[in-house]
């Protein structure tokens, strides 16, 4: 049956205990979870702050680091880029946004294994972008994840560099949020859903129930027109278009 709905759930932030826990019900379906990690985000010095105010989704909760985003890599998971160092990149001169995305091009293909930015996606910090930051980006990645005004895209038909707008929920858990929003997609004429959820339970802004995400799953598996995919493999199985 032909698969006309595709499901992403995008997992950012890097918390070393949700992503296991995330990764273990994801293979138990056999699925591949997508995760979303920070190239500074294990540093002991690493304090994202919101207008000074430091990230209360993000500090208090502990960090993996690239052993174990490479060990989650080799399990057969997504791992891509959720920024250099979590800023919002709309906030500072674009020239220094530009050299903070270059550092985390650096970084991911110095420290993950089997990166290459021209392969992968990019994760705007709080999907902050604006067009010069997505065209900047988009010189440099296959896919960019940022806000979108519907969290469902056009499935894409070749492999060039695609931005994806996706919706988050926070900071209270996001399970209701999700079902609704998700339900609308399902009862529609199909398209590429992208969520972008963080951690498990109580670990990060706007967690979502491990027990709900495995009911979830167990749920899409079951429906013979959709897919449960990490992001950049929807695009990175593409053809190359012809030219
Ligand atoms: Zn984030």
């Amino acid at each position: 049956m032909k698969k006309t709905h595709i499901v992403t759930l995008s997992f950012d932030d890097g918390f070393r205990k949700s992503f296991y826990k995330t990764a273990e019900i994801y293979e138990s379906f056999k699925l591949r979870a997508c995760f979303s990690v920070i190239a500074q985000g294990h540093l002991e010095n690493f304090r994202p702050s919101i207008n000074g105010v430091p990230d209360a989704g993000i500090v208090p909760f502990p960090k993996g680091d690239f052993s174990d985003w490479n060990a989650l890599k080799k399990r057969g998971h997504e791992v891509m880029a959720h920024t250099y160092d979590h800023k919002n990149l709309t906030t500072i001169p674009l020239e220094e946004a530009k050299k903070d995305i270059d550092r985390c091009v650096e970084e991911f293909e110095r420290n993950l294994r089997g990166f290459s930015a021209r392969d992968s996606v990019y994760n705007f910090a709080y999907n902050a972008s604006n067009a010069e930051l997505d065209a900047y980006a988009l010189s440099k990645f296959l896919v960019v994840r940022s806000q979108g005004s519907t969290p469902v895209n056009p499935i894409p038909t070749g492999r060039k560099p695609v931005r994806i707008g996706c919706w988050s929920h926070g900071p209270e858990n996001c399970d209701a949020f999700f079902e609704e929003t998700l339900n609308q997609f399902l009862a529609s004429a199909g398209g590429w859903f992208v969520f972008n959820t963080h951690g498990l339970d109580a670990e990060g802004w706007g967690p979502m129930s491990s027990r709900y995400l495995q009911d979830l799953l167990a749920r899409l598996v079951k429906l013979n027109h959709v897919e449960v995919l990490p992001a950049g493999a929807v695009v990175q199985r593409l053809p190359k278009p012809a030219r």
